[in-house]
């Protein structure tokens, strides 16, 4: 049963899906113009912006002590239990700071991690096409009120729950809603009051995704009172925060954690059973040996820094979807990418138009009227060839574009493909009436890239059907059999007509053909059907789209960093070609077409297509073929895609990119990176990032690892030579805690190292801990114990108290870390320059900070009271700077060797090649 409603207001208990259009209309107070703008304000002030409640967060009390879950800070508050019972005040004190401290840096670490993803979630929030005073506009989903008038097209997502009101050929993917993920045709007809969910098929529900077709429908739900709002699930948005390199890290430090544990024990009963120490005292150093020796900074580190890269990406207007992108950007080998908007500055221009056997030539740039007919370098006047003006004036009419002035500046709206049309209509004096007053626009099938073509129906003066087409040369040639010549109708030349198109093509512009029939569809409306025969040609039209300046250096750019750029378009072959050769791209090679690729097998098409680097009249299909076969051959492959049918070869690809301003909803959900400008120098900078966000975890751990390394070797070495220990586990733990807390997380705003565009892909499946790495963390390690332990013995040596002796090596092994931070800013490179040395301000104020506390430590009455520390003579600091300039210098040299190494080997690699 139908309840009505007396307030007229869109209500969840009406059966929308039971009631037939012209009670939906009226119920809304809406009407096929939509709202007045006045009224959906007051009704958006009203029923509150259409928003889903974000997915319910733990609040900060319970992400503070989710921090304490930690199986180190369990064993390090057992053991501040155990020390107090002893009565070993300092030890508990140190040990619960230390059990704190580590909770407050997570805690606030990841806080970080989490704010920086959720400004990107907003930037991804979805768009609708609003109908309003009879006026279409593009405004945020987010501001639609009940009643409003929503269009939509393929590849849209529906922004909130619709009654529809008209369909065609409409078919939406209600995944989202009901797990169901075969398309489901929608129209307007009522169905039953208690037909479930799926059944509902004059409804559109928020978050499903319009396949095909067109529909339009009138809000009667937003926000939480829409059927998904209800079901209270967040709509895809950023997803999982771990990556695999995340995963394999969090592995790594899993068994490291264990060997740690091990050899914890080994200390211990070594210690007690054949050294004879208290077994008090061992457990105490024991525990704070394991401490420093875990790095439990490193999975918090790994967020913070992936998310500092996706920051940083947003910035320059890539917007990471799926963290793992991040991290595959930095090893993506063949980038395949769109021509048009986005090597391309989609500012496009008619240039020629071919039509009644002669070539006109229209001058004039921008989408200003401004601008001549020229034949054979002599001005002529469009209006005066009927053929010219004819084909002008389909141009305009088959259009779903729109150009407006205001003041001295031209509007553009739509298709800029479409947009070229409409400025040649105003060129040519014969700019588009309101309404297409003359030759009203009865019906439509709009251009998508799979049928490359678009056609409308209109009614001229006498009642005339006619039917105007515009696309793809090949398509329409194909549909005609006439052309329009001065003379009236006549047979069609086609070879002409071929000949026309390429050569026009070769000339790097883009080729429209338009033609026209006068007929009636053969049923209501216009399909595919009425599409097949009997055209009569009218002209040709070839358009300057230029290439965008900035993407010929990206292009550069990723040839030198070792990346193939491959271009897939659906312009003739010719036009590729001709606009890859301006950019670098396949440049004496051939084109590969879409119907090549549709007869090629798999192998076959494996063998072409490392070589070939355009593709043209290629489809989305054809896409995903590409990205297999590459991916077969070992490529990591990202793809960018703009259409609903682009959405599998962008889920299949590594790193899938849609584009933030022409793209589809569809196409955005199977992204892993949206394009905020749609610009291919974006990927280039993206793939940048992508690469010094890998480097910086690989600096982390670099740095972090021979630190944790160096202190524990100290107190191992004494023990087993028998020596008086070093550090007392209050120490230790100090370390710890200033160290892992200040300096490693500088290194996550490393910016990019100058070079990084200048190296070869990172191999997918290099393993993260190289030989090299091990060989590193060791070297550094021993090091520092050397540093640290050498003093020790120096100063014991000339009779210096322990107290002091310590106080001495506290301060050695946190002054070679200061300095060994600035030595990890650069894997192998040389830090000894200006760059290498003051390039990242968060190092130099970790030192200063951590120098600060040193200082503290080792002067401050109450700190030598805690620690038993005691004050150091400006000599014996400078035996503290010795120890730590050591270290730097031991490992800058160690980094010359390497390179030299390598440069060696490369020289004679390339000595050895032909
Ligand atoms: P791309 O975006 O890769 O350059 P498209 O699929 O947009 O390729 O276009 C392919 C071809 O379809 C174009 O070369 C042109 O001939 C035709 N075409 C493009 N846009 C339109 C349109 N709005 N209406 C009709 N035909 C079009
Ligand atoms: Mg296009």
């Amino acid at each position: 049963m139908i309840r009505r409603h007396s307030t007229a207001q869109p209500s969840a208990e009406i059966t929308w899906h039971a009631l037939p259009v012209y009670d939906v209309l009226e119920q809304t107070r809406s009407s096929a113009n939509g709202l007045q703008e006045g009224e959906a304000q007051r009704r958006l002030a009203l029923h509150g912006l259409n928003q889903l409640a974000p997915a319910k967060r733990r609040g900060p009390l319970r992400r503070l002590l989710v921090q304490f879950h930690n199986v180190l800070l369990y064993v390090m508050l057992a053991a501040s239990a155990i020390t107090a019972m002893l009565g070993h005040w300092v030890d508990t004190g140190v040990l619960l700071a230390a059990v704190v401290l580590n909770a407050i840096i997570g805690f606030i670490q990841e806080g970080k991690a989490e704010s920086a993803l959720d400004a990107i979630h907003t930037m991804l929030a979805p768009r609708a096409t609003v109908v309003r005073n009879g006026r279409r506009y593009e405004i945020d989903a987010s501001s639609l009120a009940p009643g409003d008038l929503v269009a939509l097209g393929s590849g849209d997502r529906v922004p909130a729950d619709l009654r529809l009101i008209a369909a065609k050929d409409f078919h939406v993917e209600e995944a989202a809603l009901t797990g169901e993920s075969l398309p489901v045709e929608k129209g307007t007809e009522p169905v039953a009051a208690d037909a479930p969910l799926g059944d509902r098929n004059c409804m559109a529900f928020m978050g499903t995704v319009a396949l095909t077709g067109q529909a339009s429908g009138i809000v009667i739900a937003t926000g939480a009172d829409t059927e998904i709002g209800r079901i209270n699930q967040l709509l895809a948005g950023i997803q999982s925060v771990t990556t695999p390199l995340m995963r394999h890290i969090n592995r790594f430090s899993y068994w490291l954690a264990l060997v740690i544990l091990a050899i914890a024990v080994v200390i211990f009963l070594f210690g007690t059973l054949v050294r004879g120490e208290s077994a008090v005292a061992m457990f105490t150093m024991v525990v704070a040996l394991v401490a420093s020796a875990i790095p439990e900074g490193l999975p918090a580190i790994m967020t913070v820094t992936l998310a500092l890269g996706v920051q940083r990406m947003a910035r320059q207007k890539a917007i990471v979807r799926r963290l793992p992108a991040v991290e595959t950007l930095g090893s993506v080998t063949v980038i395949c990418t769109d021509k048009t908007g986005t090597l391309t500055r989609n500012e496009m221009t008619v240039q020629r138009v071919i039509c009644a056997g002669q070539a006109f030539d229209v001058s004039g740039v921008g989408y200003g009227s401004a601008g001549e007919f020229s034949s054979g370098g002599r001005i002529v006047d469009a209006a005066s060839h009927p053929v010219l003006a004819r084909a002008i004036q389909a141009g305009v009419l088959c259009n779903d574009a729109s150009l407006r002035q205001e003041g001295k500046h031209w509007l553009p709206g739509g298709d800029p493909t479409e947009v070229a049309l409409l400025t040649l209509g105003h060129k040519a004096g014969l700019a588009p009436e309101p309404e297409n007053a003359a030759m009203p626009r009865l019906d439509s099938i709009p251009f998508e890239s799979a049928n490359r073509y678009m056609a409308t129906l209109h009614r001229d003066a006498q009642g005339q059907p006619w039917i105007l087409l515009k696309g793809a040369p090949e398509q329409i040639l194909d549909l005609c059999d006439w052309q329009l010549t001065d003379a009236g109708q006549a047979p069609l030349q086609v070879d002409y007509w071929r000949r026309m198109a390429t050569d026009t093509a070769a000339r790097g512009l883009r080729v429209l053909a338009l033609a026209s029939k006068s007929a009636a569809p053969r049923h209501a409306c216009l399909d595919a059907e009425d599409i097949q025969a009997g055209f009569t040609l009218l002209a040709l039209v070839g358009i300057v789209d230029l290439p965008r300046e900035e993407a010929v250096r990206s292009v550069h750019a990723c040839h030198q960093a070792g990346i193939r750029v491959k271009m897939i378009t659906g312009d003739h072959a010719d036009t590729a070609r001709a606009i890859g050769a301006q950019l670098d791209i396949g440049v004496g090679k051939p084109a590969i077409t879409g119907a090549e690729i549709a007869i090629m097998d798999d192998a076959a098409l494996s063998r072409v297509v490392c070589d070939i680097d355009v593709f043209a009249r290629a489809s989305p299909e054809h896409k995903l073929r590409l990205v297999r076969a590459l991916q077969a051959d070992g490529q990591v492959v990202a793809m960018t895609g703009d259409g609903v049918n682009d959405a599998p070869a962008l889920k299949r690809a590594d790193v899938g990119i849609s584009m933030g301003l022409k793209g589809t909803e569809a196409a955005k959900q199977a992204s892993d990176m949206v394009l905020a400008d749609d610009n291919f120098a974006t990927i280039a900078i993206a793939v940048r990032e992508g690469r010094a966000v890998y480097d910086n975890i690989k600096k982390f751990i670099l740095f972090m690892l021979p630190t944790n390394g160096g202190e524990a070797l100290i107190v191992i070495a004494a023990l087993f030579s028998g020596l008086a220990l070093p550090l007392t586990p209050a120490q230790v733990l100090w370390i710890n805690m200033v160290t892992a807390g200040t300096l490693g997380v500088a290194l996550a705003f490393e910016p990019p190292e100058r070079g990084i565009m200048k190296r070869q892909p990172r191999p997918a499946q290099a393993p993260l801990l190289s030989a090299f790495f091990v060989w590193r963390i060791v070297f550094v390690s021993v090091l520092m114990m050397a540093g640290g332990l050498g003093l020790f013995l120096w100063e014991v040596g000339n009779g210096a108290s322990p107290a002091s002796a310590r106080t001495i090596v506290v301060n050695a092994v946190v002054v070679s870390e200061m300095f060994y931070l600035l030595c990890s800013r650069y894997i192998t490179a040389s830090v000894l320059n200006r760059e290498g040395l003051t390039g990242n301000p968060y190092v130099l104020w970790a030192i200063a900070g951590c120098a600060a506390l040193q200082l503290i430590y080792t002067h401050a009455p109450f700190m030598q009271a805690i620690f038993g520390s005691s004050d150091l003579t400006p000599a014996e600091w400078l035996k503290v700077l010795g120890a730590g300039l050591a270290v730097f210098l031991c490992s800058e040299l160690e980094k010359l060797l390497l390179r030299l190494q390598r440069h060696r080997r490369g020289a004679i690699h390339s000595g050895a090649r032909p």
